[in-house]
């Protein structure tokens, strides 16, 4: 028998991006940050609609699941179906069994009036008793002016912001823009070129920002909580881990991957349940920080949720038929590639 563990919590996905993995390749090679989001993620999240949203959703989720991923922060984008958005990720989420907590990330870029509808879909959803957080895209792409109702509504409905903070050059002014907003239930995402302290808890997400080729965030050199995330890229939270462990000890040789172990403790600060979830792996030192650093393939076996409801049996989801949820999500890859 493997170990036991508590559910884990993957503390900054954007369970759209499922869809997007081979995605046709922009036309243009993007040869910064700033490209890749404009080539890349800005040409995909306009281009989604309710129907990809859900299959994304579902697909996303239930690969966290198999990877023992019983809590997902989510943070959304859809600006051609803003209206109802949170809710059928949190739909979606609940039909496989994965607890989520949603934001729609508010921006400028398309103006003013799309601000609006982003912060109308995240004070519905949060009104309607949504579990989540206000999200915001990011500083360099709001105005001053909506980073602060952004604030005030989260103030208002008594949750935290979920931003990304500094995670490229272009926006290493957000710290004194934010400064006189942020709380210390903000979630802030990244904090790779932040020059200033900000309140909040940071959410590090090394493989993302390796991939961006944004620079290292080095977490334990700021005084802030820190929680480990995906940032899209799936939920396998043992997996970003030992990545996480090995970039942390690339930048110095003497820490432990007991640090990177309390950033996924930090996690059942915002899912207390997930603690009560159990996890059976195909490993039986899965609940060792050394052990797991060092070992690859680590998979769920059972996925038993506090209320005593299996998951996850003999290491496919028992809600939903693992195959049905790849086809439907390969319908809707087709066609959203198609509108790129
Ligand atoms: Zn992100």
């Amino acid at each position: 028998m493997g170990a036991v563990t508590p559910g884990l919590v993957c503390g900054h996905h954007h369970l759209y991006s499922a869809l997007a993995r081979g995605m046709p390749a922009p036309p243009k090679r993007p040869t910064s940050f700033i490209e890749i989001l404009e080539q890349v993620w800005w040409r995909l999240d306009v281009a989604l609609d309710e129907e990809m949203i859900r299959w994304s959703a579902m697909l996303g989720a239930t690969e966290a699941l198999m990877c023992g991923t019983t809590g997902i922060i989510d943070h959304h984008e859809s600006p051609a179906a803003i209206d109802g958005s949170l809710s059928i990720i949190a739909d979606a989420c609940a039909e496989v069994g994965v607890r989520v907590s949603c934001a729609y990330g508010v921006t400028d870029r398309h103006g003013a009036a799309e601000a609006m509808r982003g912060l109308a879909e995240n004070e519905r959803y949060l009104r309607a008793g949504g579990r989540g957080m206000v999200g915001v895209h990011a500083a360099f792409t709001c105005r001053d002016e909506t980073l602060a109702q952004a604030a005030e509504l989260a103030t208002d409905l008594g949750v935290g912001v979920h931003i990304h903070v500094a995670e490229g050059v272009a926006d290493r002014d957000a710290g004194s823009r934010l400064e006189a907003l942020a709380a210390d239930d903000w979630l802030l995402v990244h904090c790779v070129h932040l020059e200033r302290p900000l309140r909040g808890t940071i959410a590090h997400n090394p493989r993302s920002n390796m991939n961006n080729s944004v620079g290292y965030a080095a977490p334990t050199s700021r005084s802030n909580r820190v929680v480990l995330g995906t940032d899209g890229i799936g939920a396998d939270m043992l997996e970003e881990a030992r990545l996480a462990y090995v970039r942390l000890r690339e930048h110095d040789v003497t820490a432990t991957p007991d640090t990177v172990w309390s950033w996924l403790d930090e996690g059942y600060r915002f899912f207390p349940e997930c603690r009560d979830d159990r996890v059976e792996f195909n490993y039986d030192h899965a609940d060792s920080a050394w052990h797991v650093a060092f070992t690859p393939g680590i998979r769920a076996v059972t996925v038993t949720l506090g209320s005593g409801e299996v998951v996850v049996r003999d290491g496919l989801p028992t809600r939903v038929d693992l195959d049905e949820v790849r086809a439907k999500a390969a319908e809707q890859a087709a066609r959203l590639f198609a509108r790129l």
